[in-house]
């Protein structure tokens, strides 16, 4: 059973979770790839090897496009308790959560530069879909959707495949990032990301990609080379809310910004991370979730991992990118 502990130098929690020590590690073995395949739990024909399906889209066949499944080496779950306990000094908690694997296509080669529209589409509905149903268990505080791919993301796997941690609490750096639109909001009755989105319009030296429902840029202090912010015209705090015309419309802009990088950069490992704001659940502070949807945007970061961290990036969680988003902005609009 996995606990999370609670560090109070750091003011942060850390999950430890033993069981995620004997994953299956396949990427030592990048240069078998045919091989690799037949032992592929994701492959069509295997579903026995996952554990059971929370979640699919089927084409007229019968055949799935998109899986869901718990995460077999899962880091939380649902069955612990939300109950904490002191050892001491200490206090941790039992590991309670939720830990998901979209498997997102069944084609074990391909990657996100080869998907089309439905692809994107269907992968979102997914997201959307597994997010409004976490929502209901109302012990879980926040719902992280991200996709490591490649080695320099942290990938273990090669098929492509994303993964849903839901957590019974709000990381510290989720939390902060939510007091710090709140204070924007009520000094200024608009929200941030709004005001960040018409700055780039206006001087247009950013923006990558827009069509009429999204825009994506390099934001301004990126943190990365080539990093990507992709965020709705429209106010919006989460993925639930995306009805079908705007899946379509953040399908097409995925699209359009991964033809672009991986035309730049070739192939190349990334986070893609959705940002979300928590659903609502029975904070201590009453007052948590008052004008949320006003002031949180539901966003996507895009995070090219073209180098691993270091000693300074642990050090002070601060960032040397030696690339400014103006010439990557202007590399990714002129291919
Ligand atoms: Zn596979």
């Amino acid at each position: 059973m996995s606990e999370i502990r609670f560090c109070p130098l750091r003011g942060e929690r850390v999950i430890i979770a033993p069981n995620r020590l004997h994953r299956p590690i396949d990427f030592a073995f990048c240069e078998k790839e045919r091989e690799n395949i037949n032992e592929c739990p994701f492959e069509r024909g295997r579903e026995n090897f996952t554990p059971k399906e929370i979640f699919s889209l089927k084409n007229e066949r019968g055949e799935w496009l998109v899986r869901v499944v718990p995460n077999l080496y899962h880091a939380l779950s649902v069955e612990n308790r939300k109950r904490s306990f002191r050892d001491g000094f200490f206090e941790y908690a039992e590991g309670l959560g939720a830990h998901e694997v979209v498997i997102e296509t069944p084609d074990h080669f391909k990657k996100m530069r080869d998907y089309d529209v439905f692809e994107f589409r269907n992968y979102l509905f997914a997201l959307k879909s597994r997010y409004i149903d976490l929502q209901n268990d109302k012990r879980l505080e926040y719902i992280s959707i991200f996709k490591n791919q490649g080695l320099n993301a942290g990938a273990t796997l090669r098929h492509p495949h994303s993964q849903i941690i839901a957590t019974s609490f709000i990381p510290k750096d989720i939390r902060e990032e939510i007091e710090r639109k709140r204070e924007y909001f009520k000094k200024h009755n608009r929200a941030l990301m709004d005001d960040i989105i018409n700055e780039e319009i206006k001087i247009d030296k950013r923006v990558v990609s827009k069509n009429d429902d999204f825009i994506a840029f390099s934001p301004f202090a990126s943190f990365f080379p080539f990093e990507i912010f992709i965020a709705p015209l429209f106010p919006i705090s989460s993925i639930a809310l995306l009805d079908e015309k705007r899946l379509f419309s953040l399908s097409e802009i995925l699209r359009d910004i991964f033809k672009r990088l991986y035309e730049v950069l070739g192939d190349f490992d990334f986070n893609l991370i959705f940002k979300n704001s928590p659903p609502k659940t029975n904070q201590r502070d009453p007052n948590f979730f008052y004008e949320l949807n006003d002031f949180y945007r539901f966003y996507i970061q895009i995070t090219p991992r073209l180098y691993k961290f270091a000693g300074f990036e642990i050090a002070t969680k601060m960032h040397i990118n030696p690339l400014s988003p103006e010439e990557a902005a202007d590399k990714l609009k002129n291919i």
